[in-house]
């Protein structure tokens, strides 16, 4: 967890630091300094300009799913059928926060983009061939720095050990820095994002030790970060209105987020289906100008910003956000729920092939992935699981999406487990041919296979981004795809 003082403190430490590096000159493949204060989050006091009403448009409510169109899409699990990334755990239970106001300036968020083992370096380039270091506890022999890249940062018993570049004739040199966290960005007046496994990553990165792993968290501007979300989320041939309305639906998730995690860890988001994806820089044209175009725009529901949720297809059954992606009471408001009973959604993702879907897994790799899911999260009746002979319904959410199964086993045994968690433990695998696109499926044991039958991808909440492209394919707008998937919502310009 982090200090709430966090953002203060480093401010703090940035003047000192300056002041001290004004009064010193050193070199280790320096090459220059500058100065420049550490961005924090944006006030939240909003003054907002109304630009859409939207009528709540009820044509089913919304009950339980979760991904996205082309990937990943956010929360809950569901996994990039091109990516056999471990879909996340239910996240750890914190004290639930209000949702916020529309922040009257542009935010900016900490994504983390990298968890590596202590044991591991950190490479960083940069186009300009340098980068700027900056210590976080500056001492007379620890100054900001521009050092020659690529620069190889690792963890060392004392702090952390920086290998500079060779520099024409001058060898690559090493330095050590203290510990606390390092933070690289651009030389001065240069734009262009810093280099990291071979990804462009815009914004400033910190270097975070903690107790069992290195963090890289990136520093971005709300408008710089979202277009390598929208890029990574929609398929490139869908329309402009999609585009758009998953723009909005992206950076209103941000918000949320963002004002979640304030001052209780180090980052708001990660880039992955447990917040949302990101692939850092685009080029991607629709995702810019889809960016743009809404520029500063968020859902507000009663004046608070909306938790706006999306996934790939809600199978024509959506879901609620609580009791599926989160258990915060202030997320149970109609832009994200479905009310109290369920109803099939029509007119939305029918016509593409993952709105229902047939999966066989053998029997023993079923059981295998329970036991593994068990015994990673404390669940001693699923790490000893037998062989299952059904696995049934327990019981249904208000939406008619699987809420438990009931796990049965030969010798007349049985566990229950949360619909979303069995899901997860499936997908875990990592085995993207086999991943299940949504628990809201019928389970048929047959031949020493488990038998599935499915509807939709992801967790089914708020925006069904293939439902939106079929909209935007007839020539909806993105005002009117998002006033049907979030009803009772106003589109804000919270920020210019
Ligand atoms: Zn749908």
């Amino acid at each position: 967890m982090e200090d709430p003082s966090y953002n203060r403190r480093w401010s703090l430490l940035s003047v000192c630091f300056l002041r001290q590096f004004v009064a010193l000159s050193l070199s280790f493949a320096v090459v220059g300094c500058a100065s420049e204060s550490v961005g924090s989050a944006a006030s939240r006091s909003g003054s907002s300009v109304v630009l859409a009403q939207q009528t709540a448009q009820s044509d089913a409510p919304i009950l339980s799913g979760q991904m996205s169109g082309q990937m990943s899409g956010q929360m809950s699990g569901q996994s990039d059928p091109l990516d056999a990334s471990v879909p996340p755990a239910k996240p750890e239970p914190i004290l639930p926060r209000p949702l916020p106001l529309p922040p009257s300036t542009e935010p900016v968020v900490a994504i983390r983009i990298e968890t590596l083992q202590l044991s591991e370096s950190v490479v960083i380039n940069h186009p300009s061939g340098s980068i700027r270091l900056s210590p976080e506890h500056p001492s007379p022999s620890e100054f900001e720095c521009v050092v020659k890249t690529p620069v190889t940062i690792q963890s060392s018993a004392d702090g952390w050990r920086i290998t500079s570049a060779r520099d024409g004739n001058r060898p690559s040199q090493s330095r050590d820095f203290s510990a606390g966290e390092l933070t690289v960005r651009a030389v001065a007046n240069d734009s262009k994002p810093l280099s990291f496994n071979g990804v462009n990553w815009p914004g400033k990165m910190r270097i975070i030790r903690t107790a069992t792993s290195i963090d890289l968290v990136m520093d971005v501007p709300m408008e710089s970060y979202l277009p390598g979300v929208i890029a990574k989320e929609l398929y490139s041939s869908w329309c402009q209105a999609a585009y758009s309305a998953q723009a909005i639906a992206a950076r209103s998730f941000a918000v949320v987020e963002e004002a979640r995690w304030q001052g209780r860890r180090h980052y708001d988001m990660v880039a992955g289906q447990q917040s949302q994806a990101w692939v850092g820089s685009t080029d991607n044209a629709k995702a810019i100008a889809a960016v743009r175009e809404t520029r500063g725009q968020v859902l507000v529901h009663d004046g608070l910003v909306v938790p706006a949720y999306y996934s790939s297809a809600c199978g024509g059954r959506p879901a609620n956000a609580v009791g599926v992606l989160t258990d915060n009471p202030y997320h149970d408001i109609a832009p994200v729920s479905t009310g109290d009973h369920s109803a099939l959604r029509t007119g939305c993702c029918e016509n593409f092939k993952v709105a229902t879907w047939k999966l066989s897994i053998p029997l023993a790799q079923v059981q295998a992935r329970l036991q593994r899911w068990g015994g990673a999260n404390r669940r001693a009746d699923l790490a000893a699981l037998r062989t299952p002979s059904s696995i049934t319904v327990e019981e249904k959410h208000a939406s008619g999406r699987p809420k438990f199964f009931r796990i049965t086993t030969a010798n007349g045994g049985s566990v229950t487990m949360e619909a979303e968690d069995f899901r997860r433990a499936m997908n875990a695998a990592g085995d993207a041919k086999t991943n299940l696109k949504s628990c809201d499926c019928h389970i048929q044991i047959r031949a020493g296979a488990a038998e599935f039958s499915g509807r939709g991808f992801g967790h089914g909440v708020g925006l069904c981004q293939h439902g939106a492209q079929a909209m935007g394919a007839k020539g909806s707008s993105f005002v009117q795809i998002l006033a049907r998937y979030y009803p009772d919502t106003m589109i804000v310009k919270a920020w210019k």
